[in-house]
């Protein structure tokens, strides 16, 4: 990344001289539309086209704000972006996940400091969105409710991991969490993604992740690397186990170091966390805004 110039910055040429949100096609797409379609072949060293895509999600024009800083109202904005955006790309018949994500941090391997999130679309369901959604489909079967409803009933009644409410949302550390601050902002009416949310919510989702990544910023009093996962049901069918909400992993296991994946995480799938979440959550309370 030059550090004189910035393709997302208006005046780059790239991108329109004057834009609050701009949906950037990605110059190193790992996936595209035209791409041979998905048919995975039987066989050891079988290949098949990644027919997708993976457009930039440009948040703000100014190169050096961050998402914390970033107005509510702005944010609102991102919503709307990310909700059309999600409609067009469900509609295309190839198209059966989106993964609506952010990756925040140099210590995450961002080269571009400039605002941003990313939307890829995959012609499969990705493996671990893969394992949550079937978990969730087999307890709706069993108990014929939503885990995800269930879940936060008993954190609300519990509260010792809520972080931070507001009329449509929730955020909440995960019971068990695999990074020490690890969250979840979670929608309090069951709706499986963005395009159900009213405008109401869509004004209180932009409040709380404003809330939440200033949070996240001011606990350690720099920006907190971190990654930003939206949760959506697959792109098509009805999904009714399925309840929309957005999982924040933040690296930083203290000021000074960082939750490494090694060999146990990267080697066993299991997450060694030396916090637990009630402590961690009763930090993030206590942390500006409050
Ligand atoms: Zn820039
Ligand atoms: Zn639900």
């Amino acid at each position: 990344m030059p550090t004189h110039w910035c393709p997302f910055c208006p005046g780059s040429g790239r991108v329109p001289e004057n834009y609050d949100v701009f949906l950037y096609a990605n110059d190193f797409a790992a996936l595209r539309l035209d791409n041979p379609p998905f048919e995975p072949h039987p066989g050891l060293f079988a290949t098949a086209g990644a027919r997708g895509s993976t457009d930039v999600v440009l948040y703000h024009p100014n190169h050096n704000l961050t998402p914390a800083q970033m107005s509510a109202d702005h944010w609102l904005k991102v919503i709307h972006l990310w909700t059309t955006r999600y409609q067009e790309l469900a509609a295309n018949p190839d198209i059966r996940y989106l993964h609506m994500f952010e990756n925040t941090g140099v210590a995450i391997g961002v080269t571009m400091p400039h605002p941003h999130g990313q939307i890829y679309s995959f012609p499969f369901i990705p493996p671990q969105v893969e394992r949550e959604l079937a978990s969730a489909s087999e307890y709706f079967e069993r108990e014929h409710a939503c885990i995800y409803c269930r879940l936060l009933t008993d954190e609300l009644s519990d509260g010792r991991r809520i972080v931070k409410e507001n009329e449509s949302f929730v955020a909440f550390l995960p019971f068990a969490g695999r990074y020490p601050a690890e969250m979840q902002i979670c929608a309090r009416r069951h709706i499986p993604a963005l395009p159900d949310l009213r405008e109401k919510e869509a004004q209180d989702l932009a409040v709380m992740i404003k809330s939440v990544r200033m949070k996240y910023d001011n606990l350690f009093g720099f920006p907190m690397p971190l990654m930003m996962i939206l949760r959506h049901p697959p792109a098509k069918g009805e999904h009714p186990y399925f309840h929309f909400h957005i999982d924040f992993f933040p690296i930083q296991r203290s000021a000074t170091k960082i939750k490494y994946l090694a060999g146990v995480e990267s080697g066993a799938g299991t997450f060694l966390n030396d916090t637990v979440a009630e402590d961690k959550a009763r930090e993030l309370r206590e942390t500006e805004p409050a």
